[in-house]
């Protein structure tokens, strides 16, 4: 592996998250030669709400992934609260279950390198670039020439400005820009109960993890930041801590001595699931509003489709052209109305008028509480 010579693959990957990891897993079963290019080193913590929908059982225990009830908490209720503290709690069904990303990224991580990947950690994918039928991946001075690339580099990454994509090169606009924070945390809250708590401009999900742990996420617009001098502890005093049951959660939650992690210039904008032959999969096709609890299900979803047409497209039993046509069908017919349903919720969630009377909607009508739970949701894969 030189400047001059590129290493030669079947399917090269760039981003090791459940997207990337679940279609290198499933492509190198069906023996395939796959690289998979993570900058990051397992295992490591990510911003995410780590609460997983049942859908994605079948799924993960295909992949080698047993998850007893007993370590990662099932989870069957949801509670609901307004900014001034209107609460409401209902059944999740089909519910979901606690994992942190810790976890669960590094024991795909370890089925991704026992089915033969070629996994590669703490490298960065500079470029990727379509020439004569082959994708060539660049990361520092390594190239990889492969038949098929696969985009799973997440949310927001270099490759986004490579390949010119509109929210990446675009500034947003104040209403269009989020940041996202996350905490381990230990409290009292019932462990088969997720917690989504509004505040103006944001909202705050809790629920358990593995080891009596619980994830503490919430997602707010960058201007909220801005307004507290960029200083994250005065945030949550003055803005999260308006919702009576997020200063309950501040005031009393052991947070450990840990510090947050966030991100910043997070973006729901729609984008498109190919870029010059490669095919976009998980949050690098469309990130669904976190509230939604359903982007790690669309990740490795989306995973499973993009899989089973490569290894169509390898074995030469359909064109690039039929590959990539059909990825993008398959993509918006799978996920195109979730993404949507969760725009739309979301700005009900982020406005407290709205938000306070949609909650009272939820309490006159639970159908109505189920049917917004359902458009959010899939079905198992
Ligand atoms: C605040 C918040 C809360 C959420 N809560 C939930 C929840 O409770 N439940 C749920 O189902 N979903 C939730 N989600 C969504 C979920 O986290 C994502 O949908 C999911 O992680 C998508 O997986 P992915 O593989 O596409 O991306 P990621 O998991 O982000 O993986 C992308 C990977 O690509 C790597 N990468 C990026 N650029 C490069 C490069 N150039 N070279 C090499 N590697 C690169 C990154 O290091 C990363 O490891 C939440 C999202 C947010 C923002």
């Amino acid at each position: 592996m030189t400047v001059e010579q590129p290493f030669e693959t079947d399917i090269a990957i760039a981003g090791g998250g459940l997207a990337g990891l679940s279609a290198a897993i499933l492509l190198a079963r069906q023996g395939h030669s796959v690289v998979l290019l993570e900058k990051n080193e397992y295992p490591f913590h990510r911003v995410c709400g780590e609460y997983i929908s049942e859908e994605s059982r079948p799924f993960l225990a295909s992949l080698g992934l047993d998850l007893p009830a007993t370590t990662y908490p099932l989870i069957r209720q949801l509670q609901l609260s307004a900014p001034a503290g209107l609460s409401l709690l209902t059944d999740l069904q089909p519910g979901g279950f606690g994992i942190s990303r810790y976890r669960l990224d590094d024991l795909l991580a370890q089925q991704a390198r026992a089915a033969g990947v070629r996994l590669m950690t703490g490298l960065k994918v500079d470029a990727i670039q379509y020439r004569n039928g082959k994708q060539e991946m660049q990361a520092g001075k390594l190239r990889f020439a492969a038949k098929l690339a696969l985009g799973c580099f997440g949310k927001r990454s270099n490759l986004d400005l490579g390949f010119k994509r509109p929210f990446a090169i675009h500034k947003p606009g104040k209403a269009g820009n989020y940041i996202a924070v996350k905490y381990h945390v230990r409290y009292d809250q019932p462990i088969d109960t997720i917690a989504l708590h509004n505040f103006d401009q944001g909202y705050c999900g809790i629920s358990a993890v593995e080891n009596n742990q619980y994830c503490l996420c919430y997602l707010t617009i960058a201007d909220n930041l801005a307004r507290c001098g960029n200083n994250i502890p005065q945030m949550e005093a003055t803005i999260l801590a308006q919702n009576p049951f997020l200063r309950n959660i501040w005031q009393t939650a052991d947070f450990g001595d840990r510090k947050p992690i966030s991100i910043s210039q997070v973006s729901f904008a729609p984008k498109s699931t190919l870029e010059n032959h490669v095919l976009m999969i998980g949050d690098a096709a469309g990130l669904i509003t976190p509230l939604c609890g359903n982007g790690m299900s669309i990740a490795m979803h989306g995973a499973k489709l993009a899989a089973g047409l490569g290894d169509s497209f390898l074995r030469g039993k359909i064109s690039r052209s039929v590959l990539e046509a059909q990825y993008q069908r398959q993509w918006k017919q799978h996920f195109g109305r979730r993404l949507q349903a969760g725009r739309a919720i979301q700005y009900f969630f982020g406005n407290p008028r709205l938000s306070n009377w949609l909650l009272r909607a939820g309490r006159m009508s639970p159908a109505l509480t189920r049917f917004l739970i359902k458009q959010t949701h899939g079905e198992n894969f």
